[in-house]
């Protein structure tokens, strides 16, 4: 049972095979049982899942008819699940419960999914291992030695052991597409705006968006459904229609021209990616794609830029974490500044403090200029580029990652090394655009990732695109061994 996807389990539902709430029970203990060896999870909701499962097959009982409905799935840690714990990944909210939901598990709630807890996660999303959670590193499935990816890496480890068969997740510089690639499954970073940032905890708010981690772009079409929509309370949510996802999964995909940028092939790329990369080039050819070279002449400015926009960005976000209003409060503060000191120092754990450090720094004046100001304009440039290729090509395709899920550990004396990790995913997050991330092979029994990315609201494009790849090849359905 635990193997279906979200479209079998669907189909499985609505022929009566089984019920959401057998479903639920079947995999709330499988989590018991696995997760101690991924420590995917940082809270389980057992209760509000048999009492969702249970509604949602009551609504079935009575005629409706939904995708998601009765669904199982997990939520991130930093949606906000009202009356649940909400942690974020960090010490500082280990005792904060959301006194709302947000819109994407309000949404998802009407529709009909089943909540199965809260996933493990980068503290406040900072990180690309899963490491710097407060609740434990996140291990891989695929080898228990090394990471999951991060910042998302619960929700992928989670759906990756199959112990459900999607969840939510966060992308700000790439926190979906990372820890897909890194554990063989899809995931899939909308256009900035398309899905509700309400309820989301912030870390850089111009760059979060929320999107869907499965294992199959099928999948993914479903669980983007439930997310994606205007919400008036999210000011930066677009109002744009939302199309059918998965009516599109099945257009032809002769002439589409998709373009490969000559910056991505470059000496920091393992050369056994790339020959896997180059193969999904030629299967994606013969499905009629046209292959073209293009250049993004300003990618080589991306990291830098981002590291200074996000710490920027989130400095500002966590300033509201100041032990008055929200989660940690230290003990017998002498005074408010002793409060204030004592309540982040001990309740933000060392990636995060770094980084609201870099971010006050840049923001300050007589930096602004020379740091911020500076790094938005290479944003902008950054955005030409795309603007300019897109123009050329209806696709862009690469490497999701310049190498395969490290071991646990490896990178943390050098932070700077695991941002160097990140060079093909956080231009997507500059320019606002939307990027999936699908499986396509394996280096030393190690997942790795192709990525597509596509002009600003054509999610369902890159959705075409994977599920007609993934029709073609096995990597996706491959399971780790032990689960
Ligand atoms: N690795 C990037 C960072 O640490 C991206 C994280 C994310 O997308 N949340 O900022």
């Amino acid at each position: 049972m635990h193997q279906m996807t979200l479209a079998e389990i669907a189909r499985g539902l609505a022929d009566k095979k089984f019920s959401s709430e057998e479903l639920t029970k079947v995999l709330l203990a499988r989590i018991t049982q696995l997760d101690p060896q991924l420590n995917s999870f940082i809270s389980l909701t057992e209760e509000l899942a048999l009492e969702q499962a249970k509604a949602a097959d009551a609504r079935r009982a009575s005629g409706e008819r939904g995708a998601l409905l009765g669904a199982p799935i997990a939520h991130k840690d930093l949606f906000c699940t009202q009356g649940i714990r909400t942690s974020c990944g960090s010490k500082m909210l280990d005792n904060f419960k959301a006194p709302y939901d947000a819109t994407v598990v309000a949404k998802l709630a009407a529709a009909g999914a089943v909540t199965l807890g809260k996933t493990n996660m980068d503290e406040f999303a900072m990180g690309s291992a899963n490491e710097s959670s407060w609740y434990g590193a996140v291990k891989n499935p695929w080898n228990l030695e090394h990471v999951p990816g991060g910042s998302s890496g619960g929700s992928a480890a989670a759906v990756a052991a199959r112990l459900l068969p999607a969840a939510t997740a966060t992308d700000t510089g790439g926190s979906i597409r990372q820890p897909a690639a890194f554990t063989n499954l899809t995931g899939l970073k909308p256009t900035y705006g398309r899905v509700s940032r309400w309820g989301m905890i912030a870390y850089a708010s111009s760059l979060d968006q929320g999107g869907p981690l499965a294992r199959t772009a099928e999948d993914c079409a479903i669980l983007l459904q439930g997310m994606a929509g205007f919400d008036q309370n999210d000011s930066t949510s677009i109002d744009e229609p939302v199309p059918d996802y998965s009516a599109s999964l099945n257009t032809s995909m002769q002439g589409l021209r998709i373009g490969v940028p000559k910056e991505y092939f470059s000496v920091g790329l393992d050369p056994r990616i790339a020959e896997l990369i180059q193969n999904s080039i030629k299967e994606l050819q013969k499905l009629g794609a046209v292959i073209k070279e293009i250049s993004l002449p300003n990618m080589q400015h991306a990291i830098p830029a981002y590291y200074v926009i996000a710490p920027a960005e989130a400095s500002s976000n966590l300033s509201r974490f100041d032990g008055v209003r929200f989660g940690h409060r230290c003990e017998n503060p002498e005074n408010l500044i002793d409060l204030y000191k004592r309540s982040r120092g001990e309740g933000f754990g060392p990636e995060v403090q770094r980084r609201i450090m870099v971010g006050a720094y840049a923001l300050s004046a007589g930096y602004y200029d020379a740091y911020y100001l500076k790094a938005q304009k290479i944003r902008r440039l950054v955005k030409n580029d795309f603007m300019a290729a897109f123009n050329e090509v209806d696709i862009i395709l690469g490497p999701t990652t310049p190498n395969p899920a490290w071991k646990l550990g490896a990178k943390n004396s050098d932070p700077v090394a695991a941002y160097l990790e990140d060079v093909y995913t956080i231009t997507a997050n500059l320019a606002g655009l939307p990027g999936l991330s699908m499986p396509a092979g394996f280096v030393d029994g190690l997942p790795v990732g192709v990525q597509l990315l596509a002009p600003y609201f054509q999610e369902g494009r890159l959705l075409n695109v994977a599920h007609q790849y993934q029709l073609n090849t096995d990597w996706h359905t491959r399971t780790p061994t032990g689960f």
